[in-house]
């Protein structure tokens, strides 16, 4: 049995989860609205990795005894200034999912819950990478300068991105 506490916040985070889901749908519907369907497809994939996150706390906290309570979530933004201000804005939520992983994880350390921590320790490696896509789209839109046939042959490459649930943890 999970304690309240943890089971509190777990819940909290897949709220979390699910907004991070919504708001990358939101964002392949804009790419959808400027003809990148590349981009669209990028994001798309990330709105897939999300509900798998939600749905990874969700039959954790199951399996441990909790209550799963869901919540409201925040409507996100729909409209950006160009790809870069797309993927400056997916950076900043992502180090703000690591804050939030890594409060999580404090919470579990003072709870002394070993298996929360090993869980969380599969989602703070996952954030490495997430940050580090977000910066590498990043840099490579400031190289093409955000158009032209530098941003076509990039949506070309992230269309070939597919979604795929990770086995391990
Ligand atoms: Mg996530």
């Amino acid at each position: 049995m999970i304690s309240a506490k943890l089971e509190q916040a777990i819940n909290k985070q897949i709220n979390a989860e699910l907004y991070s889901a919504y708001l990358y749908l939101s964002m392949s519907a804009y790419y959808e609205s400027i003809d990148l369907p590349g981009f669209a497809n990028w994001m798309k994939v990330q709105f897939e990795e999300e509900q798998f996150h939600a749905l990874k706390f969700f039959t954790y906290l199951a399996d441990r005894g909790g209550r799963i309570k869901l919540e409201a979530i925040d409507k996100p933004v729909f409209e950006w200034k160009d790809s870069l201000d797309v993927f400056k804005e997916t950076l900043t939520h992502e180090q703000h999912v690591t804050s939030l992983l890594n409060a999580l994880a404090d919470v579990a350390d003072e709870e002394k819950d070993r298996p929360t921590q090993n869980l969380l320790k599969w989602f703070l490696d996952e954030q490495v990478e997430e940050e580090a896509s977000a910066e590498k789209i990043i840099k490579q839109l400031k190289m093409i300068d955000g158009k032209g046939q530098g941003l076509l042959m990039l949506d070309r490459e992230l269309a070939t991105r597919v979604f795929v649930p990770p086995t391990t943890a």
